[in-house]
């Protein structure tokens, strides 16, 4: 038989939302009201889903961010906490309400989503400090960049210094501060990301690897551009590759990118190469579009070590 792999640590700074979801057949118009057909909430924020997704394939996670002293901050600890993660370093912010994104679905898929950053938007020195304790020991910092840049790019520095890996998922599209480049070891924009950051048009295998090429240049250690069903490339000191899409059934393509972030962290971790952590990164995002949701659809190892056996 064989053994279990070591718990590997992985420490996350990020967003935590309520996803706040209403499906109507189809969009009002300006001061228009419509009889929606059904609504529901679900846990949600690109830092906890990342978060989910990473002890989902087993690793030890310690997330730190800010919910609001509201009523979605502990029903989001809660389902943190119950799937092992750590939430000790999450404030609660009496000042501002917990992160939402109100999510408007009408009945062909189409969407329209309003995110209100709340205690996401207040992270600060104290969230900093806590990521600082945090990264004693641990193998991976994830980010991304639905708090504020300034305070990820402190922690990428700390985490840099510490030796700990830097995964920094510049998403949703913004402001990714330009001398984060050199604080970050791999950074993984998806198709419209890697165009906004470079002004390359992604939309292929080749155009991702310009893309690619560019960033790297910019002072990473890798490039991953991430092209959903095409798969991924990236750009490395060593050279350049690209990663075939695992061929699944996809079902709702929510939060792929958040689970191949957190595959790639836990495989890098855990001491796989470059191109194996690739493929698990690939996996997980495979399978996360199998499922409908966002963090209801993460795999589990078992999952994703299955696909990896049997593509
Ligand atoms: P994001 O959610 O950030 O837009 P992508 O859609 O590019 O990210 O997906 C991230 C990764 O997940 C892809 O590079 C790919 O490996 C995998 N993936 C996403 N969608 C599919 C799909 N339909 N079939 C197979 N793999 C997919």
């Amino acid at each position: 038989m064989k053994d279990a792999p070591a718990p590997t640590r992985i420490v996350v700074l990020g967003s935590i939302n309520m996803d706040l979801v209403g499906v109507a057949t189809r969009f009002p118009s300006a001061g228009e009201t419509v009889v929606g057909e059904s609504f529901h909430t679900s846990p949600g924020g690109k830092g906890a889903n990342q978060a989910v997704a990473a002890a989902r394939l087993g690793a030890d996670v310690k997330m730190v961010g800010r919910v609001g002293a509201d009523t979605f901050g502990p029903p989001l600890l809660a389902n943190l906490e119950s799937h092992g993660i750590d939430v000790e370093a999450v404030a609660r912010d009496p000042g501002n309400a917990t992160g939402v994104a109100m999510i408007l679905l009408d009945s062909r898929g189409e969407n329209r989503i309003v995110v209100v950053g709340g205690a996401n938007a207040a992270c600060a020195d104290e969230q900093l400090a806590e990521t600082e304790k945090a990264l004693q020991g641990t193998h991976a910092l994830l980010l991304q960049l639905e708090i504020p840049a300034e305070v990820s790019l402190a922690a990428a520095r700390i985490a840099k210094e510490l030796g700990v890996r830097v995964i920094w998922d510049p998403a949703p599209a913004g402001k990714f501060p330009a001398e984060a480049y050199a604080a970050t070891d791999i950074l993984t924009p998806n198709e419209s990301e890697a165009t906004s950051l470079t002004g390359i048009e992604v939309t292929d295998e080749r155009s991702a690897t310009a893309a690619a090429e560019v960033l790297l240049s910019r002072g990473l250690s890798v490039a991953v551009v991430t092209l959903g069903q095409q798969g991924a490339v990236y750009a490395s000191k060593e050279g350049n590759g690209f990663m075939a899409p695992f061929q699944v059934n996809a079902v709702d393509t929510v939060a792929a990118g958040d689970a191949f972030g957190a595959g790639l962290a836990v495989a890098l971790s855990e001491g796989m190469s470059l191109d194996a952590a690739l493929r698990f990164g690939s996996a997980a995002g495979a399978l996360a579009v199998t499922r409908s949701g966002a963090q209801e659809a993460m795999p589990t190892r078992h999952d994703v070590d299955a696909l990896l056996n049997h593509p």
